[in-house]
């Protein structure tokens, strides 16, 4: 298929997996022309096999193409490639608690052009490979260290689109977090007074005393995080009230040493639900405000996974039979 999805999608198979070959010019290898999903197909205890706002998916992936100059894909198309690759073989989707299998659906521009332009051959793929828990099977706090040497996106840029060259930009950051004792970075936005922003793969959230939730407002480059949104929903009908604003470094420090925030924590696909225990900067340390994992991210993370896998009942019609 063609940048404008001219050509249309051809020679749908199933493949064993392996390397792909590519042409050494092909522009994904020089202009990182690429986009990518992450999602986690369960099994139920029927032996169902569910998938999570697959339709979410789809129009973020959507969503990365138009802004990568990249052909969008039907949902339709979308969907079908997942139902098809689980299909090969079931026993694949993990029935231990906590385990998944993780599919990663991309489109990579396949075509062979040195010129700087959209590339007119694209291919869309989609791996799968079981999945435990992100941190390591337990729930524990995690540290997580604040760069103010590395912004994760500017304005303009392709921050809200999941492609690869926003996380070869985090990966220097990363390495800082890491060799400061953490998994995890945060990235805060230099276009809003530096305030909070997002992990370098999860969105983050502030539980406050009064049981409102506090996530930083969608900027342009924050990842539309498909987790976010669910936590958000499911915060709501809980009657928790639930604000997009703006929060600073100044205003965790003084809530957690107020006692106004009482929990903080971080949510992706990856790593569902993880509580946050600290908060490491250059000039100090932000301590857990909570002692392990809070009650409100506690109950919120059972319910969700508990939807994902079938225990608690689909309310929003979230979830998607691929098998
Ligand atoms: N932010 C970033 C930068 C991410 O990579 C991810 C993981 N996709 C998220 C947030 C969380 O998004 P989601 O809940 O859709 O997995």
């Amino acid at each position: 298929v063609d940048a404008n999805g001219e050509g249309g999608w051809q020679n749908a198979r199933i493949e064993p997996y392996g390397p792909i070959l590519m042409d050494p010019a092909a522009a994904v290898l020089h202009y990182g022309q690429e986009i990518f999903e992450g999602m986690k197909a369960y099994r139920h205890a029927d032996g169902s096999i569910w998938t999570f706002r697959a339709d979410a998916n789809a129009a973020r992936l959507n969503a990365s193409a138009r802004r990568l100059a990249l052909p969008e894909l039907p949902v339709e198309t979308f969907l079908e490639s997942l139902r098809q690759l689980v299909s090969v073989d079931q026993d694949w989707v993990p029935s231990k608690d906590g385990d998944a299998l993780y599919l990663r659906p991309f489109m990579i521009a396949t075509e062979a052009f040195l010129g700087v332009r959209p590339a007119r051959e694209v291919s869309y793929r989609v791996i799968a490979s079981p999945a435990g828990n992100y941190f390591g099977g337990e729930l524990k706090p995690v540290s997580i260290w604040l760069t103010t040497t590395f912004a994760r996106a500017g304005e303009g840029g392709t921050g809200e689109a999941k492609c690869g060259g926003n996380y070869a930009a985090s990966l220097a950051a990363q390495m800082e977090a890491e060799a400061n004792g953490c998994k995890q970075v945060l990235f805060l936005d230099p276009n809003n007074d530096n305030a909070v922003e997002e992990l370098g793969g999860m969105n983050i959230f502030f539980v406050f005393k009064d049981g409102t939730l506090v996530t930083p407002a969608l900027n342009g480059h924050i990842l539309h995080g498909i987790t976010r949104s669910s936590v958000m929903q499911l915060a709501a009908d809980r009657g928790l009230k639930v604000q997009e604003r703006k929060i600073t470094i100044d205003e965790w420090r003084e809530g957690v040493a107020a006692g106004e925030i009482t929990e903080v924590f971080a949510c992706g696909t990856a790593a569902v639900i993880t509580p946050i225990g600290e908060l490491k900067t250059a000039e100090g340390t932000i301590a857990s405000p909570a002692n392990g994992i809070g009650e409100v991210t506690n109950a919120i993370r059972e319910q969700l996974v508990g939807i994902q896998t079938g225990v608690v009942e689909d309310l929003h019609g979230w979830l998607t039979r691929l098998a």
